[in-house]
């Protein structure tokens, strides 16, 4: 690999406990009014009353939108942007988890734009800046708050859909752990094996000709020198705090440590992009109504396994951040990796198969075709997929059988 390297971030990024208490003054500095799209559950918290409190102090006019729901049904982007148009802002801020910042991305894509959010589906159709959106995440997490993609379901459609553009990573992101301190053990466990999935799918990601184009055609570029730095981060520190916080979500160096991992995956996949465990799971989500972050961790170990033939020098590389103790041979230290991924996410309660996923027998081949059509994370993926090699991980991660999965798909 060249040093070919790209990083496409937040003009302002700022972590810490209580960092949320600067958001009255980011605001200010960016209009006089703001549009905040949060959920049901967020707004009733003393921690929202505070920030809308201090929105007041410093003269910034709001209106909360808290009807966001989980993975943002077009709906929900409609309404949000109707209220906005009202209301007419000068930026939007998310708060909450994945989902809300998601619809703070769409809405303020739709207030400057106009138009339907259908016409921006797939990669590089805004065609400037949208509004400031300044991303609040609760939870460590999709990363959303610092890449350039907001995932929505449409009900015309089988698979979630994407709207990927450098204009929609937002302008300023703000990451307080302790936002975090209220989710429960599961949601700590999904959302953390989301952010391990993105660090892990980023840093084997395709290497692309690092050619004069390739930042500027794709929002996406693969694999490169400034996305692994993060991606090694992320790896390294997910894996010292996951369990932890899971284990005890009142933590907070725990939460800490997670919420910047998840920060640091997001600053990995947003310019590398993300591969076939994402494609895998779009199907696998809407077929079983499971969480993208279950979905991803359930898959993410037989993607590995797929991919080794390919990716194994890659995976032994990750077995230092992992905490694993050196090994000499790199095969032993590519399974000694893939093995630490399988042990960390049982250990929280990901699920080992996608049998135990509520996935129907007779829906493994579609799994496998549908995935095929996400074809910007088909196209990411190190090793080539064809049906075959899909159906091959699906049948694998179905059963949950690694060692048979592990001859059957080096195999083929
Ligand atoms: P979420 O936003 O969908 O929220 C899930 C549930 O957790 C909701 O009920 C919410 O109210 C609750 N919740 C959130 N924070 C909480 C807290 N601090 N305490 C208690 N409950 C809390 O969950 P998510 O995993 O953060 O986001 C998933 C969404 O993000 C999916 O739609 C996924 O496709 C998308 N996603 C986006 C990106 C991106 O880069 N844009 C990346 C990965 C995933």
């Amino acid at each position: 690999m060249t040093s070919f390297g790209l990083l496409r971030c937040p003009r302002d990024i700022i972590f810490g406990r209580g960092q949320r208490a600067a958001l009255g003054r980011i605001a200010s500095s960016l209009g006089g009014r703001a549009f905040v799209c949060t959920d049901a559950r967020m707004a009733r918290t003393p921690a929202f009353e505070d920030m809308m409190a201090d929105l007041g102090r410093t003269g910034v006019e709001v209106r909360v939108y808290d009807g966001t729901l989980v993975d943002v049904p077009l709906s929900t982007v409609a309404e949000a942007a109707a209220e906005a148009d009202a209301f007419q802002p000068d930026l939007i801020i998310g708060i909450g988890g994945g989902s809300c910042l998601d619809l703070a991305k769409a809405t303020a894509l739709i207030h400057r734009h106009g138009g339907d959010i259908r016409d921006y589906y797939g990669e590089g159709k805004v065609p400037s800046p949208i509004a400031p959106v300044i991303a609040i995440p609760t939870t460590a997490g999709t990363g959303s708050e610092v890449t350039p993609v907001a995932v929505l379901s449409d009900p015309g459609r089988l698979l979630k859909v994407g709207v990927s553009s450098v204009y929609l990573v937002p302008t300023v992101a703000i990451c307080d752990p302790e936002l975090t301190l209220t989710c429960p053990p599961a949601l700590t466990a999904i959302s953390g094996a989301d952010a391990l999935t993105h660090a892990i799918e980023a840093f084997t990601a395709t290497v692309r000709e690092a050619t004069p184009e390739l930042s500027q055609t794709n929002v996406f570029v693969g694999k490169n020198s400034l996305s692994d730095h993060f991606a090694k981060l992320a790896v390294q520190l997910i894996f010292r705090h996951l369990r932890r916080a899971s284990e005890d979500g009142s933590d907070i160096e725990a939460r800490e440590g997670l919420m910047l991992g998840a920060l640091a995956a997001g600053m990995a996949f947003g310019t590398a992009g993300t591969a076939l465990a994402h494609a895998l799971q779009y199907p696998l989500g809407a077929l079983t109504h499971t969480s993208h972050g279950e979905g991803v961790a359930a898959l993410l170990p037989y993607v590995m396994e797929f991919n080794r033939p390919v990716s194994s020098p890659l995976y032994a590389e990750l077995a230092a951040p992992m905490g694993l103790p050196p090994l000499e041979d790199e095969e032993a230290a590519c399974t000694a990796a893939i093995d630490a991924v399988v042990a960390l996410f049982a250990s929280v309660g990901i699920p080992g198969s996608l049998s135990a996923m509520g996935l129907a027998a007779d829906e493994k081949e579609r799994v496998a075709r549908e995935a095929l059509t996400a074809a910007r994370l088909i196209n990411n993926n190190p090793r080539p997929v064809e049906f075959e090699g899909a159906r091959h991980v699906v049948e694998a991660a179905f059963s949950g059988d690694r060692q048979a999965a592990r001859r059957e798909l080096q195999a083929n």
